[in-house]
């Protein structure tokens, strides 16, 4: 495609979710056929030593050691915000004062009240708005929803989801933005992402029962001493969801050995779906439609038939990868920008998961069922 409008990007954060953002942006430029030409314009982290780093080695044109930067500057169109939780807030509603478009890494905001003024602001701005939920993107949780819908298993009864990884198993990892009490903890970081997949498959969430648990309740502070953690370890909540059904989700970051486990059970009257992130090219299915001696889980494997996989790579089973997700997601967004497409999960779909977690966490507290506020 020739002579396409420019969408210049500002990303806040060249770390984990930078770097996979700027994978995401390259991979949907080539993969995609998009309305725009995506421009990597200016990189800003905490100062302008790592930023400028992150400029050479992410392939932008310019550097800031301070985000507002980027905001004040008229050149750019979108501000992709991949920086610690606490300053999603101030930076997308900043952006959003800007007139521009914004991708914020999940969890949105600490709070819902917060989410929804974001979503709000941007409603009234109108610009457009996406939060990172890279899984829902996955070709094979589309096919499963896919499934659900068109009642391949029969009327849903349960559903059992998981995230779970290890990276906060071990007591001497330090205190990081990821336990500051105000947003933090496994609900929100990993919650956040097994509550989007439940509501994704099976349609909103009614009622929480949540039980939230800190395991670990200090940690090395940086400087030789030690800092309390008041967030959670590990949450746990019983679902019931309006289509009737009811569930479990889990949601940890001390499950030793687990590296990527986002996993979900779906069982209905006729069939049931197993996935596994960690092999997530891949959908289990079984049908008590088989004939007697021949019944089974059996293996779908990710393929052209899977769109976008085709668009990825011809051949199936040779597997897309966690950057991918991000490509898609990403692809989405542009899509969006454009008028081409819906916006999937923009700042309320993004608030409304924050309002989840919240709920989780209030339910937690009162030790009660509590029905879902937003
Ligand atoms: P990280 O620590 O690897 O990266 C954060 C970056 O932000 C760093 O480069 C840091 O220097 C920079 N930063 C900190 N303060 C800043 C400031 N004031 N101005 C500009 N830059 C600043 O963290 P991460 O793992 O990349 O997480 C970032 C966000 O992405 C979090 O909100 C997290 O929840 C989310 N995340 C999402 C996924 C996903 O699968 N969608 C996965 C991991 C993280």
């Amino acid at each position: 495609m020739t002579n396409r409008p420019k969408l210049r990007i500002g990303l806040i954060g060249s770390g984990f979710m930078g770097k996979t953002h700027v994978f995401g942006f390259a991979t949907a430029q080539r993969v995609f056929d998009l309305p725009f030409e995506i421009v990597l314009h200016t990189i800003a982290d905490r100062t302008d030593d790592i930023a400028a780093q992150a400029s050479r080695s992410l392939g932008f044109a310019r550097s800031s050691g301070d985000w507002r930067t980027l905001i004040s500057d008229p050149e750019i169109d979108l501000i992709d915000i991949t920086a610690p939780n606490a300053f999603h807030k101030e930076m997308a509603l900043a952006a959003i004062a800007a007139g521009k478009h914004v991708y914020c890494e999940k969890p949105l905001a600490q709070l819902a009240g917060d989410a929804w003024e974001m979503a709000d602001a941007a409603k009234r701005a109108g610009v457009r708005t996406q939060v990172g939920f890279n899984y829902l993107c996955n070709p094979m949780l589309r096919l499963a929803r896919d499934m659900i819908r068109i009642g391949e298993l029969g009327e849903i009864r349960s559903y059992r989801g998981i995230h779970a990884e290890d990276y906060m198993a071990d007591p001497e990892s330090p205190f990081t933005f990821r336990h500051d009490p105000a947003g933090g903890g496994a609900l929100a970081d990993l919650g956040s992402h097994a509550l989007a997949t439940a509501e994704y498959l099976l349609g909103p969430i009614s009622s929480v029962l949540g039980d939230s648990v800190t395991v670990i309740d200090s940690r090395p502070d940086g400087a030789g001493g030690k800092r309390d953690v008041e967030v959670d370890d590990l949450s746990r909540m019983f679902v019931r969801f309006d289509n009737g059904a009811s569930g479990s989700i889990e949601a940890s970051w001390i499950a030793t050995g687990r590296k990527m486990q986002h996993d979900f059970e779906v069982y209905g009257t006729t069939g049931a779906l197993i996935f596994t992130q960690e092999r997530f090219n891949e959908l289990h299915f079984y049908s008590a439609a088989d004939q007697a001696g021949r019944r089974g889980f059996r293996r779908i494997e990710a393929g052209p038939d899977h769109d976008p996989y085709g668009l990825f790579c011809v051949a199936p089973g040779h597997q897309l990868g966690f950057n991918d997700l991000k490509a898609i997601e990403i692809a989405n967004f542009v899509k969006a920008i454009s008028g081409e497409g819906p916006e999937p999960m923009n700042f309320r779909a993004g608030a409304r998961i924050q309002g989840l977690v919240d709920d989780v966490r209030r339910s937690s507290g009162r030790g009660a069922w509590i029905d879902v506020s937003a």
